[in-house]
């Protein structure tokens, strides 16, 4: 059992007020918050080992470069990768997905397909468009039901040897379904076809283990995991890595370069180009650790019991409908309130310190689906508190009581 009052006072953003109110925040599926560790290691950075990494000789390049290095080593460990150079560093999910597009531009040919799921963010959708656009491949979309759960039968019949990737999250941004991605993954390498894991919902309630699922491609976003911003991994099998051309030019994904002809670097460099952020990706490994040291089984129960929760006491609302309604869900409460639009329900709430998203999430199709504008999305984290969703129930009754 985690003690969450000691856990809270890891994270000093908590403690804030907002609006001359204690904050209330529940946008973690947006960007989780910080702990001081987290702060502190950007800083020690910065103020005793800043310097450029993989060139110099002197002692402070050779400190950065080690320590961005173990964390690449810790990053491993944690998703269970075979190889350190399977994993890159990325700028977040956005990088990674854009990475592989790109690179899957030199194998589509007309006529292939690439399965996008129903469920997905705008990262995970545009990408592929481009790269269909661009290849005359065809972008076909596995449906989903009214739980907002994929529908396996119409995944397994759009399936063929025509099929070259299948890209799908993990878990859902929107709804918080868990998708069913071993199953999808197993029967997509039974057609042949490559498998890409949008997993920036994912990793900060579970571990992934990329050996045992067994997906080419797992991406996620450092800044929901409480790491920094502009920081993500994109993990990808040695063979696909190999086969897949640079993404972007530049300085340190080279081996030689002429005027004529240039070589590139070995892995995980050769993804790598330019300066990376340095700072970021030594202090993803520390945040990394910091999610480690709270351990996800004590971090799935306090979710688990907080998705209970607020599910109950938010049906204690009068005209309010949650969507979503998947068996395997993680800590996302999307809802609405009849006659109100999600944004009005959003700006009051706010005014009284608590913090929810509203709109369409990024995930327009989804809303399409439901016919809806959008949906005020309450999100879970495990430093969050039965006592905050209590607060967040009575101020939507609040709020409800002034716009009808
Ligand atoms: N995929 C999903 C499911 C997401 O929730 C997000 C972030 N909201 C992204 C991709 C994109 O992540 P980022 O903006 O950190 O690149």
């Amino acid at each position: 059992m985690l003690d969450i009052n000691k856990i809270r006072t890891d994270f000093p953003i908590l403690s804030q007020k907002v609006n001359g109110k204690p904050l209330v925040y529940f946008d973690n599926g947006a960007t989780s918050q910080k702990p001081q560790v987290v702060i502190d290691a950007i800083s020690k950075y910065y103020q005793e080992i800043n310097a450029n990494i993989h060139r110099g000789v002197h002692t402070l390049s050779q400190l950065a470069t080690d320590a961005y290095e173990n964390s690449r080593g810790k990053l491993q460990n944690h998703i269970n990768a075979k190889f350190a150079h399977e994993v890159l560093f990325t700028s977040g999910t956005t990088h990674g997905i854009n990475l592989v597009a790109n690179g899957f531009a030199s194998i589509l040919k007309p006529g292939d397909e690439v399965l996008v799921s129903a469920l997905e963010h705008h990262s995970n959708i545009v990408p592929w468009q481009m790269l269909c656009e661009k290849t005359g491949a065809t972008l076909r979309v596995i449906p989903m039901n009214e739980d907002g759960e994929l529908i396996m039968s119409e995944y397994d019949t759009l399936l063929s040897d025509k099929t070259k990737i299948v890209t799908v999250n993990h878990i859902s941004n929107a709804l918080g379904t868990v998708n069913p991605i071993k199953y999808m993954i197993d029967k997509a390498h039974e057609v042949g076809a490559a498998v890409f894991i949008d997993g920036a919902q994912a990793v900060p309630h579970l571990k992934p283990d990329v050996q045992e699922l067994d997906c080419d491609f797992y991406a996620f976003s450092g800044h929901k995991m409480c790491g920094p911003t502009g920081t993500g991994i994109l993990y990808g099998k040695e063979a696909w890595l190999n086969k897949l051309p640079p993404y972007q030019g530049g300085g340190e994904m080279i081996k030689e370069v002429t005027f004529e002809k240039t070589t590139y670097a070995e892995l995980p460099h050769k993804f790598e180009a330019g300066t990376p952020n340095i700072a970021g990706g030594i202090v993803l490994g520390t945040a990394v650790d910091y999610m480690n040291e709270v351990g996800f089984e004590n971090i799935q129960q306090q979710e688990l019991e907080l998705l209970e929760y607020g599910t109950q006491r938010l049906l204690e609302i009068k005209g309010l409908k949650i969507f979503g309604t998947a068996a395997a869900k993680t800590s996302v409460i999307s809802f609405n309130i009849e006659g109100i639009h999600p944004y009005d329900i959003g700006t009051i709430i706010d005014k009284l310190g608590i913090a929810v998203r509203t709109g369409h999430h990024c995930a327009q199709p989804v809303m399409n689906f439901f016919c809806i504008p959008g949906t005020i999305r309450a999100s879970f984290a495990f430093y969050n508190t039965k006592e905050e969703i209590d607060v967040m129930v009575e101020a939507i009754k609040k709020a409800q009581l002034m716009l009808s």
